[in-house]
């Protein structure tokens, strides 16, 4: 009797532990009011493209791809986490407000955790979200995954590394293996196989054939490098990318690839734009504000970037915070052969434009300069982003030796490099409107662009390179008196000074860059890579302005029920 209360109130307390526990999880889980201005960040929009002027064949192709689409959504979903599945059935059971709260939340972060809040729970009962996420055995600590994978043998050590396998238990022993993503996901992927099929009997063109040939093929051989190399190649009115590329949701050790899809049309307006701009890059570096010596006098092939409008975005490729492009393929052995390409997803860049950057500049410019935020200016200079970082000094002298930028300046690079990139494509567009191959209209509005949007990028935060870069260059133009404060806390270009002041940075940075001057970087950094109380006050008052959006996709989802109707 005795024995038996004493365990019995041992069970009991056990048990009130994990009440509490439970109770007190459910304490701090977001109520539905909460919940709601955690989604209200992300403004729901359309994100569509016009596919009606596609011959029929190419729509039909379409649809199959917008179906194959689906399909990542589901194994993105398993591999962030084993339980997600289930989770997402028990959502859908509650139709209650609070329980559709829930789920749409769910479904916008692809799991119950707030992917704006450091990954917070907001669904009781979610464990901790795990940060080797679905990839590696269950129960098993980093530390045993990492003993083990040394513990192969180098021949075998490339196939656990790898981006296309899980590494489970073996039911046979106590050990791991590493299991192909043709076999872990095989049901799904033979699906999406066949719809790739389809889309590729039905297309007339021919690398999209190959493409899509070959990444079916991949999906049931694990074998990804021939279609890698075939979306290289990829010349057509559609733009399609999908499998498993980023590696981001592997916190433990970014080995595995999570599964995306952008569905895109190719935009052939601007593309044409870009080759223009691509033309005059020599012609921009023999003008670099920098001594010449540290001049390229002939730059090499320039990476392959397209412009594409998305349909639609599924998997990875759409879980919070959206992407507005990507470099891809990751494969060292494909980026070795043929370079990566640069994908710019317009149509999601001009939604962001609108639900954040427009706001944003209603706030922070002078009432004069607000209409002169242009989408136009935005894009472009993103664009000419992409192209300056292949400009400027890259190989360099380090005193006798042969070096690199990036390994003189260390840590410092990726922050330097991000504000020369911006700063230099500022100063690029400027030139190339003086030699009149840009619209002089330009002018006018890219800077005031630039101001508002270098507030839209440093509300992420200044812990990472595209956050310090931004903040660099608006405090040297603030110092510099190209931009400057009013009393009521706006900001505004200074038409005498901006062109002088976005000179003079460009210089500075380039010459940084081609000494490969560390310490200099470093002082940058710690001077500039600050928010100073004046923007810290903007900031503050960018509270209620939506942080991303969340798309919607009207035309996949047309192309979808005009498929089923047939
Ligand atoms: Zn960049």
């Amino acid at each position: 009797m005795k024995r038996s209360l004493s365990v019995s109130f041992a069970f009991l307390t056990t048990l009130m532990a994990g009440a509490l526990h439970l109770r007190s999880q459910e304490a701090s889980m977001p109520d539905l009011a909460k919940l709601q201005s955690m989604t209200a960040r992300l403004a729901p929009v359309n994100i569509t493209a016009d596919a009606s002027r596609l011959p029929e064949g190419e729509r039909k192709a379409l649809a199959r791809l917008v179906e194959a689409a689906r399909i990542m959504d589901d194994l993105f979903l398993r591999q962030v986490w084993a339980g997600n599945e289930a989770m997402l059935q028990q959502l859908k059971k509650d139709q209650s407000p609070f329980g559709k709260a829930r789920l749409h939340y769910f479904l916008i972060n692809k799991g119950p955790w707030s992917r704006l809040d450091d990954n917070a729970p907001f669904i009781p009962g979610a464990p901790p979200k795990p940060e080797g996420a679905n990839f590696y055995p269950a129960g098993a600590t980093k530390a045993e995954v990492e003993a083990w994978i040394k513990s192969l043998p180098e021949k075998t050590r490339g196939l656990a590394t790898g981006f296309f396998t899980t590494i489970r238990r073996q039911p046979s022993s106590s050990g791991f293996a590493a299991v192909n993503y043709s076999i872990e996901y095989s049901n799904e992927l033979t699906v999406a196989a066949r719809l790739l099929r389809e889309a590729a009997a039905l297309t007339a063109q021919p690398t999209l054939k190959t493409y899509l040939t070959s990444r079916a093929d991949a999906f049931l051989s694990n074998d990804y490098y021939a279609s890698d190399v075939a979306w290289m190649e990829l010349d057509a009115s559609i733009e399609p990318t999908i499998g498993p590329y980023e590696v981001y949701e592997d916190e433990w050790f970014n080995y595995k690839a999570a599964f995306e899809a952008f569905i895109a049309l190719r935009d052939d307006v601007e593309t044409a734009k870009l080759a223009k701009l691509g033309s005059q890059l020599q012609d921009i570096e023999d003008h670099l504000p920098v001594d010449p010596r540290h001049r390229n006098p002939k730059l090499g092939g320039m990476a392959p970037i397209r412009v594409v409008n998305v349909i639609l975005a599924a998997g990875d490729g759409n879980c919070g915070v959206q992407t507005a492009a990507f470099n891809l393929p990751n494969d060292e052995r494909v980026i070795k052969e043929k370079g990566a390409k640069r994908v710019m997803l317009r149509n999601v860049q001009q939604a962001k434009f609108q639900a954040a950057l427009v706001p944003i500049s209603r706030i922070v410019l002078a009432a004069a300069d607000q209409k002169n935020v242009s989408f136009d200016a935005f894009f472009t200079h993103t664009v000419m982003h992409e192209l300056m970082h292949g400009l400027g000094p890259h190989q360099i002298q380090a005193g006798a030796r042969a070096s690199t930028v990036r390994q003189e300046l260390k840590e410092t690079y990726s922050a330097i490099e991000e504000a020369k990139a911006d700063i230099a494509g500022l100063f690029a567009l400027q030139y190339l409107v003086d030699k009149g191959v840009l619209d002089k209209t330009l002018t006018q509005s890219m800077y005031d662009t630039f101001l508002a949007s270098a507030f839209r990028s440093i509300r992420f935060g200044i812990n990472e390179a595209h956050g310090r870069g931004i903040a660099i260059q608006l405090n040297s133009l603030l110092d510099y008196g190209a931009f400057r404060t009013a009393p009521d806390g706006t900001f505004a270009v200074n038409a005498g000074k901006i062109k002088d002041g976005v000179n003079a940075l460009t210089r500075e940075l380039l010459t940084l860059e081609a000494e490969g001057n560390y310490p200099k970087a470093q002082d940058m950094i710690k001077r500039l890579a600050v928010v100073r109380p004046e923007i810290q006050r903007a900031l503050d008052k960018l509270q209620g302005i939506p942080v991303d959006i969340e798309p919607r996709f009207p035309a996949a989802e047309r192309l979808l029920s005009s498929a089923a109707q047939k």
